[in-house]
């Protein structure tokens, strides 16, 4: 990892996104992490002097470039990127209105869009850089009662996919990392719906999303910070364009 000095991590002020930010910063990386709230995002970067939070909303374009602006301004350009911000809701397909699709597909496909689109041709013209989408199994296969959330992962590992293609001859890799349940405050939410709408208790709710990752254990957020390392790292320079499951055998 010689050469890369400055990752951005959206969501980077909980779950995986938190996780893949304090490794970047361990191994020397300058992290700006960003989110919509700052108090997470504060209090992942206090007393880390490697990570810097911006608040800034995925789904504005005029918000992420003023991230860009004010980030790069300080600490150079991004040569990593980890386009992380996500949603999620549940409901059966016939009931989900247009404003939930829409503000899915809003955060988890054109967020994720927003966030690497101002990366990319700098990235190209340096000859370097790490492009990883948080993406999920969601975005491999159907599961129901979460239409939009898994119509937005597959949007995003054909965003990865694209990007790829086109930048594959410039030394930037461009991957998706595909989780199951990760045990991280989007599953707890998860888990207070279930609860709300079967009126099952908290531990048969968190049971049922281990039961559903196919080995029955919940993925903690390190898992995956790992596997994003290893993709920023020189010895994934010939790793592009791949959807990456870590999913307990999903
Ligand atoms: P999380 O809720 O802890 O993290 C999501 C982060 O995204 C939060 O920090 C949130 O503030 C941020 N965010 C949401 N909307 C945003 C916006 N408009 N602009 C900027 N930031 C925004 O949950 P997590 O599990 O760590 O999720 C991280 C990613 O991993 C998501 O893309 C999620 O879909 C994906 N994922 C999670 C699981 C899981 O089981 N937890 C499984 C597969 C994939």
């Amino acid at each position: 990892m010689t050469a890369l000095h400055h990752a951005l991590v959206s969501g980077g002020g909980s779950g995986i996104g938190r996780a893949v930010a304090l490794s970047l910063a361990e191994s020397g990386i300058a992290v700006t992490v960003c989110g919509r709230k700052a108090a997470p995002l504060e209090a992942v970067a206090v007393g880390n002097r490697n990570i810097h939070a911006h608040v800034a909303d995925v789904t504005d374009e005029a918000s992420v470039a003023a991230l860009y602006e004010a980030a790069e301004g300080a600490r150079g350009p991004f040569d990593i990127v980890v386009a992380n911000a996500g949603t999620a809701s549940s409901a059966p397909a016939y009931r989900t209105t247009l404003e939930d699709w829409n503000r899915i597909l809003n955060v988890n496909l054109t967020g994720a869009f927003l966030t690497v689109r101002p990366a990319l041709k700098g990235m190209a013209e340096r000859g370097r850089g790490r492009i990883v989408f948080i993406a999920s199994v969601a975005g491999l296969r159907g599961s129901a009662y979460v239409a939009p959330y898994v119509a937005s992962k597959h949007g995003v590992v054909g965003l990865m996919r694209a990007l790829s293609a086109e930048l594959l001859k410039t030394g930037v890799t461009v991957n998706a990392i595909c989780p199951g349940y990760v045990q991280t405050e989007m599953l707890e939410e998860s888990i207070r719906r279930v609860m709300e709408k079967t009126g099952r208790g908290e531990e048969e709710a968190r049971r049922g999303f281990a039961e559903t990752n196919p080995n029955h254990r919940l993925i903690q957020p390190e898992e995956v910070a790992a596997a994003a390392m290893w993709l920023v790292s020189d010895a994934a320079i010939s790793v592009t364009g791949q959807a990456i499951a870590i999913s307990g055998g999903a």
